[in-house]
């Protein structure tokens, strides 16, 4: 039994197949990347993942369970948190009571300092969220999932807007939780430098399907890898 299964999933909107017969197996204490052009639908497929859309056709299964079509509420409490893209915090509250309210809103009785230091935030605990730079904020969300001790972790782009400082702050960060809390994470990713420091299996999304698998030298040495991201650049190029 795998931890997670995507079985040929597919999702669309109107005429637009955003995510088109999509299988990846994510086994448990991994961390995997994905990574694909702007559109290709990764966002779309933690949508699916989490239950925030239902699949047209196809099948998810989480630690043995069939979650297809199941609520999102019902799916986060079987253990899988998601970070989104903008943060969501309470600005006018301190960080330690940020992190304090995910734990208990999980009924669980989480660490709080071990996750302060493990989001390099220990000596800004009493500071309020909203005073954060960027790139704090991004990590207190990633602190508030923690608190909840999901067992598997979904990260949309977690290094958006972030210094180069930050992102490689950030590889460090997630490599250590997926190695010292044994939580399994899967990332989407579409900065090179962040993917190459998290040293892991990449996958690579292209209209809506799985591309490509392999470590980072495999990826970026791949003609079709190439293709995909020179093409995109040159139709940047051209717009
Ligand atoms: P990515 O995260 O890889 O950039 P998305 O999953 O956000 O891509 O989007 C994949 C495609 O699906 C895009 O063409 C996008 O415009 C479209 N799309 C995403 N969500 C919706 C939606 N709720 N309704 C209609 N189209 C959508
Ligand atoms: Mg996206």
């Amino acid at each position: 039994m795998s931890f997670l299964e995507l079985k040929s999933l597919c999702k669309n909107f109107g005429g637009l197949r955003a995510v088109d017969d999509f299988t990846l197996t994510i086994e448990e204490g991994s961390l995997n990347a994905l990574v694909g052009p702007n559109g290709c639908g990764k966002s779309t497929l933690f949508n699916l993942i989490t239950g925030v859309l239902k699949p047209d056709t196809g099948h998810i299964q989480f630690k043995g369970q069939d979650i297809t079509g199941w609520a999102p509420h019902k799916i986060a409490r079987l253990g899988i948190g998601r970070k989104f893209q903008v943060p969501a915090i309470f600005e006018e509250l301190t960080i330690r009571e940020n992190l304090i309210i995910a734990a208990r809103n999980n009924g669980q009785r989480a660490e709080i300092d071990g996750i302060l230091a493990q989001i390099n935030l220990t000596e800004a605990a009493s500071i309020l969220a909203g005073e954060l730079a960027h790139g704090q904020k991004q990590w207190l969300e990633i602190g508030l999932l923690l608190a909840q001790a999901p067992s598997l972790i979904l990260l949309d782009e977690p290094t958006a807007g972030m210094t180069a400082a930050e992102t490689r702050a950030t590889a460090e960060l997630i490599t250590r939780i997926n190695r010292e809390r044994a939580m399994t994470v899967l990332v989407i990713e579409h900065d090179m430098g962040f993917i190459e420091h998290l040293a892991c299996p990449l996958h690579v999304m292209s209209k809506g399907q799985v591309l490509k698998s392999g470590n980072f030298t495999e990826i970026r040495n791949d003609a079709e890898v190439k293709a995909l991201y020179f093409g995109q650049a040159a139709a940047v190029a051209n717009a």
